[in-house]
């Protein structure tokens, strides 16, 4: 079946998720999931129809979150699927290119791929910012840039200001798609006020981290309304299921916000615990995070991957050398990867 494929597709390798990696164990760590399981009421009682295309309940509920007005807000199966139709929307395939800044997340790079899109790469500077005299030099046939703040998976915020020089550098030329999907534990650095100033700007956010919904598959896309209206025309026509959207808007509601409000915190303080315990085991590195995660430099980042994953610890290999990211689960979790560390260490140390 394989030869009947598209080419660019015989090619491809799937993106390894870390659910495809696998493993066994009973701390999971590696996929940036909340540890908080969330209880919700489903209504089985109208799925013999459609759902709405963009269900008005959705959009004005998370546009009322997100402080944008609900023409502005596309909701997708999750913001991958937002990755993916601005893509397809904006890049003339085997003409146009996406750039990324790599250290970062990896599916900007295989939706391109997927369509036959060229991918251009402009590495982050060594304090993992925006490299714009280099961006500047490559935006030839670019439509889009993406940038991930705080970033995946080094943690760190990319500069507001780098933000603004390059939305004016790429002003009728590109689109800067801002990748907010851990911007729900630093609210405050949110581009979402720029859509006002600035029309080649999308935001791309999720219910996957902070909400505690990566099953739920549902994310979206904010934009102002005319860039919006773009990916209306290329989005499939039923994106939301109506239990999804149900869902959604209960997580969404008053007392689903309060309740996210809360489990933010909860997190953002054991982030704060596993940041200090890292970091007091010698010869560990812990950079500074800002999502629901944290990037650890060991002494062998491979061998301790792997003592881990043996121990039923599950965590993330990451491209940067002798670096393991770590999501932030429960304290127990936490306590839990803090002790084994420190074990790891004691005991290479002596042996
Ligand atoms: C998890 C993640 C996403 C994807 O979120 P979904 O809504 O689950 O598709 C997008 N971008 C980054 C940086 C992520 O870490």
């Amino acid at each position: 079946m394989e030869k009947l494929a598209r080419k660019q597709v015989q090619q491809l390798t799937p993106y390894l998720s870390a659910r495809r990696i696998g493993g066994t164990g009973d701390v999971w760590l590696n996929a940036n999931e909340s540890p908080f399981n969330n209880e919700y009421k489903a209504d089985f009682t109208r799925l013999n129809r459609y759902s709405e295309c963009q269900p008005p309940q959705l959009i004005d509920a998370y546009a009322a979150y997100a402080g944008v007005q609900p023409e502005q807000v596309l909701a997708s199966r999750g913001a991958d699927e937002g990755i993916e139709l601005l893509v397809r929307a904006f890049c003339e395939p085997g003409l146009d290119s996406i750039l990324y800044c790599p250290p970062t997340y990896g599916m900007y790079s295989i939706s391109a791929e997927t369509f036959g899109v060229e991918r251009k790469t402009v590495p982050l500077t060594a304090d993992w910012q925006l490299d714009l005299p280099a961006i500047e030099a490559n935006l030839d046939k670019v439509k889009l840039v993406f940038v991930c703040s705080p970033n995946n998976p080094t943690g760190n915020l990319v500069k507001r200001d780098d933000i603004i020089q390059l939305l004016e550098m790429t002003k009728e030329r590109a689109i800067v798609v801002m990748d907010e999907a851990y911007i729900d534990f630093c609210p405050e650095a949110s581009c979402v006020d720029l859509l006002s100033r600035y029309d080649n700007l999308a935001i791309l956010r999720t219910l996957s981290k902070a909400f505690a919904l990566a099953g739920l598959r549902c994310g979206f896309t904010l934009a102002n309304a005319s860039l919006i209206d773009v990916l209306l025309k290329v989005i499939a026509p039923y994106p939301v299921p109506v239990p999804v959207a149900d869902i959604a808007c209960q997580a969404l509601s008053e007392s689903g916000l309060a309740r996210a409000k809360y489990q933010v915190l909860e997190l953002n303080a054991n982030r704060a615990y596993l940041q200090v315990g890292l970091s007091m085991v010698a010869g560990v590195q812990v950079f500074e995070g800002w999502g629901n995660y944290l990037l650890v430099k060991f002494p062998d980042g491979d061998a301790l991957f792997k003592a881990a994953w043996d121990q039923g610890m599950i965590l993330r290999n990451s491209p940067i050398e002798n670096c393991v990211r770590i999501s932030v689960g429960s304290r127990d979790e936490c306590e839990k990867i803090v002790g084994f560390v420190r074990n790891f260490y004691a005991y290479t140390q002596t042996a």
